[in-house]
């Protein structure tokens, strides 16, 4: 048999990449704005005719390019911005792939005029789906001009594919806002058609928030909280809309990586649960955020055309972010406004953005020390209370106590002022007024903390059942099962397969409060799967929510006094104590002196 295997002609190698790179005229202007920025422009124009079906055209005043640079930017994996494998670990500009312009070329009629600052003409090409029909030199302004026709004229199958004008212009306008959004210190024009659709000065005006207002209008000069975050990982800028300006309909939310516009329900979460109580059921707060992170800790080589991004330890950037928006809507003030203020050490750590981030990382060493039990020790100081702390500073996963002692055990220091109040909430008098818990939040946080240490250390202890139960769950929820077993058992449980999608639980873990041994285990797998659905979260902290929230005590359960007295004891031994894993306050401080006001008595 002959051989029959051949190379294909790049024309039509480059075609193939095309369908990855240039799906609609958008991802072309896209491509072509990039590169503008990329190549140090402080002036970008994008022309664009019949919704850039007709044509796309970036004029820029970059850097321009050499004769021979401009013939080798149409080649495919052709890049002047990455040289060896390593620099794809150090990026940081929007392109590196080169394979914009050969895939761009591939399918339309594309012209570009181009020179450097150092020579006196630049060079004209002309190519024609891949072919260079014309090269020569041409007078010109420094910089980049570059038109693309008739996209996809050689591939009707594309073209007809092409969405209504309003549709590919829409999408135009998408990718053109993200970018002016990265990029306030550029200034930048956009024709459609006979009309200017963006006129975005720079300059002394050129800040982000004046970058706002010119893309979005007037409206939002009043509704924009700056937020700001820093920690030694990751920086976190940017503006959030005040609550009351949350839209019904998604669509302006912007997250940026080192100015990248990225996607990510993870991070959009962070900033939802920053919002959380503050907005109406279903609408979306509007943000700009941007992530400056070292290149090193993020992976932006996957697909050209996809927004995500990976982080090494993407946990932390989600706290960092939360803690930012959360700060910008002054939620975060509670503590520390109320609990210290007399202590200026206190406050400086607390307040300053770094030591808010800090609380808000779990578990993670490099943050520990902001918050520590002696700030917390502060809001009960003079209260004659030393069932409070009464332990040592715990380092070991047995510091928390989230066994609720069975009514009737004593303790033996009485808590002068602790009542349940309809069941639901905790009052005790602290320094400074009246501290109102949550107890179903204040609990799910002991547990889940307890639980993340269990996880970590697999230092959980059992209580083995007397009479071990058969649970058959679906086929899906058994190999689920099967898949996190060893984090199932790390929580405490005892369990073996017993026949088809059948589990024998033998053991629970220990000192929980629980109906049964069944409604646990299966409650943990229906509410682990149901934050697999709603949230991304790793996997332990997943599993560590989902048996907080089953276990947890829940309003309306009445608690004896030393229930309460130890449940308040190990919240403030809570690495987190202040908020519910689900980012709800568990506590409120109604201030002495507010009251004081509302009885006239200051
Ligand atoms: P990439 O941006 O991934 O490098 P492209 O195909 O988009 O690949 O561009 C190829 C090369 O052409 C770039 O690396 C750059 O050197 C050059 N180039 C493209 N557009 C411009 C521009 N507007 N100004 C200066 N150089 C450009
Ligand atoms: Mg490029």
């Amino acid at each position: 048999m002959p051989d029959i295997i051949q190379l294909l002609p790049d024309s039509i190698a480059n075609q193939i990449a095309a369908g990855e790179v240039v799906q609609r005229p958008a991802s072309a202007a896209k491509e072509l704005l990039e590169n503008s920025i990329d190549a140090g422009a402080k002036t970008i124009r994008l022309i664009v005719k019949d919704a850039g079906k007709g044509l796309l055209q970036i004029i820029d005043n970059g850097a321009g390019m050499s004769e021979t640079d401009a013939r080798m930017s149409l080649e495919r994996h052709a890049t002047s911005k990455i040289r060896k494998a390593e620099d794809l670990f150090t990026i940081r500009t929007m392109g590196f792939r080169g394979e914009a312009l050969a895939s761009i070329a591939a399918v339309s009629q594309l012209e570009m005029k181009t020179r450097t600052a150092d020579k006196e003409l630049g060079t004209l090409l002309v190519v024609e789906a891949s072919e260079v029909k014309k090269q020569e030199l041409v007078a010109c302004e420094k910089g980049t001009s570059i038109s693309v026709k008739n996209l996809f004229y050689n591939i009707p199958a594309r073209r007809n594919f092409l969405k209504s004008n309003p549709v590919e212009l829409k999408h135009i306008i998408d990718e053109f806002q993200r970018l002016a959004l990265a990029h306030s210190e550029i200034s930048f024009l956009f024709i459609q058609g006979d009309d200017v659709v963006y006129d975005l000065p720079m300059g002394k005006s050129a800040s982000l928030s004046q970058r706002i207002v010119n893309l979005f209008g007037k409206a939002y000069q009043e509704q924009l909280a700056p937020c700001q975050e820093e920690t030694e990982y990751v920086t976190v800028t940017g503006y959030v809309g005040k609550p009351e300006f949350a839209r019904k309909t998604r669509g302006e939310q912007f997250l940026f990586v080192n100015k990248r516009f990225i996607r990510s329900n993870y991070l959009h979460h962070a900033v939802m649960t920053a919002f959380e109580g503050l907005l109406p059921e279903n609408s979306f707060p509007f943000y700009v955020i941007f992530i400056e992170i070292d290149p090193r800790h993020i992976d932006v080589n996957v697909h050209p055309t996809k927004t995500e991004i990976k982080f090494d330890d993407e946990r932390a950037v989600y706290a960092v972010v939360r803690a930012a928006v959360r700060q910008s809507l002054g939620t975060h003030n509670l503590a520390p406004t109320i609990d210290f203020r007399e202590d200026v050490n206190v406050m400086s750590k607390l307040g300053q953005s770094s030591g808010e981030a800090a609380r808000e990382v779990y578990f993670d060493e490099r943050f520990q020390t902001a918050l520590n039990r002696s700030n917390w020790e502060k809001l009960f100081e003079g209260e004659g209370s030393s069932a409070l702390f009464r332990q040592e500073a715990p380092q070991s996963a047995q510091r928390i106590e989230h066994k609720l002692p069975p009514a009737g055990d004593s303790i033996d220091v009485p808590e002068k002022t602790l009542t349940q109040l309809h069941d639901k909430f905790i009052l005790r008098q602290v320094k400074n007024g009246l501290m109102i818990v949550d107890q179903q939040g204040a609990h799910e946080r002991i547990l889940f903390e307890k639980f993340m240490e269990d996880l970590k250390y697999k230092s959980a202890a059992t209580q083995q059942s007397l009479f071990p139960k058969t649970i058959t769950f679906p086929a899906a929820d058994f190999s689920l099962i099967m898949e996190i077993e060893q984090e199932i058992k790390a929580l405490g449980f005892r369990f073996e397969v017993f026949g088809k999608n059948t589990v024998l639980i033998n053991g629970v873990p220990a000192n929980l409060k629980y109906a049964g041994e069944k409604q646990l285990f299966e409650g943990l797998i229906d509410q682990f799967k149901h934050n697999q659905s709603e949230l991304s979260l790793p996997l332990p902290e997943n599993l560590a929510r989902a048996l907080a929230k089953r276990a947890s005590v829940k309003a309306g359960q009445k608690l004896e006094k030393e229930e309460m007295q130890v449940l308040l004891n190990s919240l403030f031994s809570c690495k987190t104590p202040n908020y519910s894993p689900e980012g709800m306050p568990t506590f409120y401080i109604f201030e002495l002196n507010k009251l004081e006001h509302y009885f006239n008595r200051k």
